[in-house]
């Protein structure tokens, strides 16, 4: 099949990317005791805030402090006073996530908040084990699926779902979306749309989209997904989905990724958007991933949802 063969050079081609871009170093943070820790975590904010310095990273431990089977309904609490409370982060309302919004927007990314994104899943082995690191460290992330990988493993976006994570598009087949005709794209996506709402429910609405590799168009990539006449993008836009692009892409997708290295950059993810990958052989990712989740814990960042602080 075309579009298959093509999905095969395209996970070829995954290994030539973009290179990584800059992330600012993660401030370390003291953990606070269960009880201490929203009231805490709003003064500091305010403390901080007429001190004019960064947000700081204590109180947000309250997500993901100690106790593992905190459930969920704790985690939205925690997280609303993270984003919710007067004084605090509030939702940042964007039309899109693109490189170029993203350079603007990265400033207001509070410090203590990471935002964990996974492509090109789910796969059997590999996706499994990634929502149980996340579980165990009470945090949440956005896996951008495949609706042909989606299509074979429902029950894994299922559960993605089910255990608190969102669920966004990354097309059917992973095409370079520059080289197919209007009409695959269109399949792409129409097909991404129905297969996810086939699985979760006809109430599943996905809010963010991202383009294999990053790319859009030739030579004026995101200028045109904003130009809601244009040709290339029209049929990504008659889904109203919010481009999502990355500040932080991590090195689990080159030739030989070192655990170590992918590791430090899933640490140093404090106020970025982190791609990582729960595809096929991604092994070292959930090696690299049990460290820096652990480190991320240590520092009390959390890491949350895409729609939890951008709002479209
Ligand atoms: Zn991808």
């Amino acid at each position: 099949m075309k579009l298959l063969s093509r999905y095969y050079a395209s996970l070829i081609a995954v290994f030539m990317l973009i290179s990584p871009l800059a992330f600012s170093a993660a401030e370390s943070s003291q953990r606070l005791d269960d009880r201490g820790a929203i009231k805490d975590f709003t003064q500091a904010i305010r403390l901080n805030r007429q001190d004019g310095e960064s947000y700081s990273n204590r109180g947000l431990g309250y997500a993901n402090q100690g106790n593992y089977q905190q459930p969920i309904s704790d985690y939205n609490r925690g997280l609303a006073q993270i984003l919710g409370e007067k004084n605090s982060i509030v939702k940042i309302k964007v039309e899109n996530l693109g490189y170029e919004d993203l350079q603007n927007l990265k400033a207001k990314i509070p410090q203590n908040v990471t935002m964990l994104t996974f492509d090109d899943g789910p796969n059997p082995e590999i996706t499994p084990k990634i929502l149980d690191l996340l579980d165990k460290y009470n945090q949440k992330a956005t896996f951008f699926v495949l609706g042909a990988q989606a299509r074979e493993h429902p029950e894994i976006v299922r559960e993605s779902k089910r255990r608190g994570h969102e669920i966004a598009i990354h097309t059917m087949t992973h095409p370079d979306l520059r080289q197919i005709t209007p009409e695959e794209r269109r399949q792409e996506i129409q097909q991404s749309v129905k297969v996810l709402k086939s699985i979760l429910g006809e109430n599943f609405k996905p809010v963010w989209f991202r383009a294999p590799y990053g790319a859009l168009s030739p030579g004026i990539r995101e200028q045109a997904y904003r130009s809601r006449n244009n040709e290339i993008t029209k049929e990504i836009n008659e889904y109203n989905l919010g481009l999502a692009h990355w500040t932080i892409i991590t090195d689990d997708y080159v030739r030989n990724p070192k655990v170590s290295e992918i590791a430090n950059q899933i640490s140093n993810g404090s106020g970025n958007i982190l791609v990582m990958h729960d595809s096929w052989k991604k092994n070292h990712t959930v090696a690299a991933l049990e460290i820096g989740l652990k480190r991320l814990e240590e520092q009390g960042v959390t890491s949350i949802r895409m729609s939890d602080l951008f709002e479209r």
